[in-house]
């Protein structure tokens, strides 16, 4: 390790604290903004909420010029240099939303040196006319946001990204900082070919994020095991509930408000202005849930997500990784919730088995759904499976994860398994019919309901012999059995069939260690915060709580009035220490974390007269 030049960290640190407010560097953000300060390459790989902003703009504002910014998230440029504005940095960007006018101005305050950030999409450094804009002015540094996007799994932006290792054969001398938050091995080694950073320092930060707590719920109910969850745990908080299809977006959207509960959908057959409002709404304004499919999410830096809830199985350990690392980027505690059962590994399979393309690539959906199937059964801590998943350790036990505070009991579930898979053995040799996993469970209770009788099931071995265990513990099994390979699901009817290793547990020669499903909570109580959760997270008596809100609201009207999100004018965990500590004067606020100069100079004296209105 270098010891950093005292003369280049000074200054950072100087920066750190009157630009941003924050008394310390977080992880290896230092080492990180010393090399790109030096003007040596760096590649980032950092979980969402790790502070991968600071990474880049501090070298902006430490070394001489402009440091310009490649990112794809057009959407939400504004924002981002609204909240530059609102430290006082001098921040612009050019993409194809603005019109010649705002273009041409900006290019002028690039040209005369008078910006700190310039933000670019990715298309605009292919045009040569970008390129010797740039000549004009000083570059300070590169920074390739969302770099994973030069993958192959990669995204419409890829060509574009592709272009970008011609950075550094026009701007030899300029250094380039890749970053993302995407955390295998295979995406960062082919980052680093793919943007040509032979020379680049690597960095890879932990990828856990203690401030979320993991739970996997099975589904019974999910409408209102949802809406328990939304009322005991998280009332007033903003949110993002994840479902698979645009119907269910809308089915959960509408029962949400017709809860009262301010909840906005969001998805790919919306109308493109719906889209973009419905975003906004959720940037700008306290407390809205937004009911999504996956299309929505990428790069929202909101940093006050309280929860994220899927309502369906992700399709793979790296999509629940990313979707759940949208919640809680302020480190404040927030949840990961999800609910899953047997239609979902039905459902899921079923899908895998008709998808396009070839035996390769069904392969490799299959191992991804496996893999999230592992997760989701896990007697274990999940946040040391989850990390596992990403080749990093973690010695288990985390105390806030569902597994953990709630330990599941395994059980020795060979006999019921061999039940059921004689069961599906007897019923397949009878000319596979469209039997269901119901009809499965009441042959081996022994129900004597019409579509048995009308069979004659009831003359099956099988019949009865499963009396010992309730309907829903033999959903369980069955499920269980389905996400261990011990099962599958016949892709014309939906029927299960037995597969090569069924035969091992048939012949006796393989045990099935299954686990017992928690009961399903009637009123979810409120789960034990991470001991990990970052010290900002002040915990509020009632008063302090009532202070917030006040805060809260004061900070509402303000961000109205100059028509930003909520969150550029303060973070929740400023907000919340100002509550805990109640400073008196502008000095004392000027200490809290989050409270920079610019901040002070333009909100001091609103804060403070909120704080002291009525007490
Ligand atoms: P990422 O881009 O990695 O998802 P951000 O750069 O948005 O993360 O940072 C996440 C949050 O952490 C932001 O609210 C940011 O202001 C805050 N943050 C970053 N670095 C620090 C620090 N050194 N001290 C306190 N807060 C920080
Ligand atoms: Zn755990």
């Amino acid at each position: 390790m270098t010891i950093p030049d005292a003369a280049l960290t000074t200054p950072a640190l100087d920066v750190l604290r009157d630009v941003f407010g924050y008394d310390a560097f977080r992880g290896e953000q230092q080492e990180i903004i010393s090399t790109v300060v030096d003007g040596r390459d760096a590649l980032v790989l950092m979980p969402t909420g790790g502070g991968k902003s600071l990474c880049y703009q501090i070298p902006a504002l430490v070394r001489r010029g402009t440091g310009v910014v490649i990112s794809p998230l057009i959407a939400l440029m504004q924002d981002q240099v609204d909240a530059l504005d609102a430290l006082g940095v001098r921040a612009g960007f050019l993409n194809s939303t603005q019109d010649p006018g705002q273009r041409r101005a900006v290019e002028q305050a690039y040209r005369s040196g008078e910006l700190d950030l310039l933000y670019l999409a990715p298309e605009r450094l292919g045009v040569e006319s970008t390129a010797r804009l740039l000549d004009q002015g000083t570059i300070a540094l590169f920074a390739i946001d969302e770099a994973h996007c030069v993958s192959q799994w990669g995204h419409d932006f890829r060509p574009d990204y592709l272009r970008l290792s011609e950075l550094a054969e026009r701007w030899p001398g300029v250094p380039r900082i890749a970053l993302t938050a995407t955390a295998t091995q295979h995406t960062r080694e082919e980052i680093a070919t793919r943007l040509g950073l032979t020379e680049a320092r690597h960095f890879v930060a932990s990828f856990d994020r203690p401030n979320i707590t993991y739970r996997v719920a099975p589904k019974d109910n999910p409408g209102k095991q949802l809406l328990d969850l939304l009322r005991t745990e998280h009332p007033g908080d903003a949110g993002i509930v994840y479902c698979l299809s645009r119907a269910s977006v809308e089915k959960t959207a509408q029962q949400l408000t017709d809860q009262g509960i301010r909840a906005l959908p969001y998805h790919a057959g919306l109308p493109a202005h719906v889209r973009a409002a419905n975003q906004s709404t959720f940037l700008r304004e306290d407390g809205v849930i937004m009911v999504a499919t996956i299309a929505f999410g990428m790069g929202i830096d909101k940093p006050d997500v309280r929860f994220v809830a899927h309502l369906d199985l992700p399709k793979s350990v790296e999509g629940y990784y990313q979707e759940t690392g949208r919640a809680g980027r302020d480190g404040l505690p927030s949840t990961a919730w999800l609910a899953y059962g047997l239609a979902d590994v039905v459902q899921q399979r079923k899908m895998i088995a008709e998808s396009d393309g070839d035996l390769a690539h069904r392969r490799r959906l299959s191992s991804h759904l496996d893999a999230m199937l592992a997760l989701c059964e896990t007697v274990e801590c999940r946040r040391a499976q989850l990390l596992r998943y990403f080749d990093q350790d973690h010695p288990g036990s985390c105390g806030a994860c569902d597994t953990c505070q709630n330990p599941p009991e395994a059980w020795d579930g060979t006999v019921p398994a061999q039940k059921l898979l004689s069961a599906v053995f007897r019923l397949d040799r009878e000319r596979n019919q469209r039997f269901g996993v119901g009809h499965l469970v009441d042959i081996l209770r022994g129900k004597s309901t019409p579509k048995i009788t009308q069979w004659g099931h009831d003359s099956l071995t099988v019949f009865g012999v499963g009396e010992d265990l309730s309907d829903g513990e033999w959903r369980s099994v069955a499920r269980q059995l389905l996400a261990l390979g011990l099962l599958e699901v016949d892709s014309n009817h939906g029927t299960l069939l037995l597969t090569e290793a069924s035969a091992e547990v048939l012949g006796r020669r393989r045990e099935v260690r299954l686990r017992r499903d928690p009961r399903p909570q009637g009123s979810a109580r409120k789960p034990a915060r991470s001991r990990a959760a970052r010290p900002e997270a002040a915990v509020l008596s009632d008063v302090d709580q009532e202070i917030f809100e006040r805060l809260r609201a004061w900070r509402a009207a303000a961000a109205k009035e100059q028509g930003v999100p909520a969150y550029v004018v303060f973070h929740d965990a400023t907000l919340r220490t100002v509550a805990a500590e109640r400073p008196a004067d502008l000095d004392a606020l000027s200490g809290i974390s989050g409270v920079g100069q610019a901040k002070l100079d333009r909100y001091g004296d609103g804060i403070l007269a909120a704080l002291q209105a009525q007490g």
